[in-house]
């Protein structure tokens, strides 16, 4: 059984930076309460936690010493409090990300309604719309575009969403609309470090019998990976662990593909492709003792 690497994959630069300026600031202060998991990888999350990252899901809740922001960034009225109610805020949003905010108050202040494309629950979400003022909205499709819409739109993605999705919902809304509509500004806040491994994950599934994708349950881009592969027609599985792994899977199969989110450490892709060298060699073992 050959197993195949996508040629971009893993850890990305901005998952790196976050971690990197997280475990520095509690190796100084001696612990930091990060605003949520400071990516969607529970390895990751783990490991800091070990080095003395505690995370928060709700409120400051009497957090002592720094508060984090995480990679995906929060909207301004979380900063404040941020702010307000520790000592110091350690930002770790990725500057892609800060980008996405930037342009969504420059398009409200500039009286335009501006539109989301992704997972309105997703927190970096959450944290663009709340930059974008009153009116934003998120929209994973364009069949939940709702019938009252201001006239004056600003179209902007969600960082890890797949260039060819991000083009389908606009050309949709383009032809629902345009009658509707008076002006539209379109952004382009795609990161490409993702769309780049996205198309990595594409290529590597025509190759091969069955593609893994190696990440968190929760992690957006991860999952984005597995519908690109499975937009190509793939047989396509979504592992947080190399336990999750099964034999069946890969019976009877010659190439399998590995691919893995930008949150998910190379330790893990490690793990799986050590996992799928042991399945193959039970699976050699059975079928010659048959
Ligand atoms: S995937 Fe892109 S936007 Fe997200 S943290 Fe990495 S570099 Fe930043």
């Amino acid at each position: 059984m050959e197993i195949l690497l996508a040629k971009d994959m893993g850890f990305c630069w901005g998952v790196r930076r976050a971690i990197d300026i997280m475990e520095k600031a509690a190796a100084e202060k001696g612990k930091v309460t990060s605003l949520g998991p400071i990516v969607h990888n529970p390895q990751v999350v783990r490991d800091l936690k070990g080095k003395g990252v505690r995370i928060t899901s709700g409120p400051l809740d009497g957090a002592s010493g720094p508060v984090a922001i995480t990679a995906h960034g929060v909207g301004p009225q979380m900063l404040e409090e941020a702010r307000s109610r520790s000592s110091e805020v350690v930002d770790t949003t990725c500057p892609i990300v800060t980008r996405s905010q930037r342009w969504a108050r420059k398009m409200a202040d500039a009286g335009f309604t501006v539109v989301v494309f992704g997972d309105p629950d997703h927190p970096e979400v959450k944290g663009v719309l709340a930059w974008a003022g009153r009116n934003a909205l998120a929209l994973a499709d364009a069949a939940r575009i709702p019938d009252a819409l201001p006239t004056r739109l600003a179209i902007i993605s969600q960082t890890t969403q797949s260039p060819e999705r991000f083009a389908l919902f606009v050309s949709q809304l383009m032809q629902q609309r345009l009658g509707k509509i008076s002006e539209l500004r379109l952004i382009n806040t795609l990161c490409h470090v993702t769309s780049s491994q996205q198309g990595a994950a594409r290529d590597l599934a025509r190759e091969v019998d069955v593609i893994l994708v190696v990440g968190g349950r929760n992690s957006a881009n991860t999952r984005h990976l597995l519908e690109v592969c499975r937009e190509e027609g793939s047989t396509a599985y979504h592992i947080e662990s190399a336990d999750e792994l099964r034999g069946e899977w890969l019976q009877g199969l010659q190439r399998v593909g590995v691919t893995a989110g930008t949150s998910t450490p190379d330790s893990a892709v490690e793990t799986v492709v050590r996992r799928i060298q042991e399945i193959a060699q039970e699976l050699a073992g059975a079928a010659s003792a048959n």
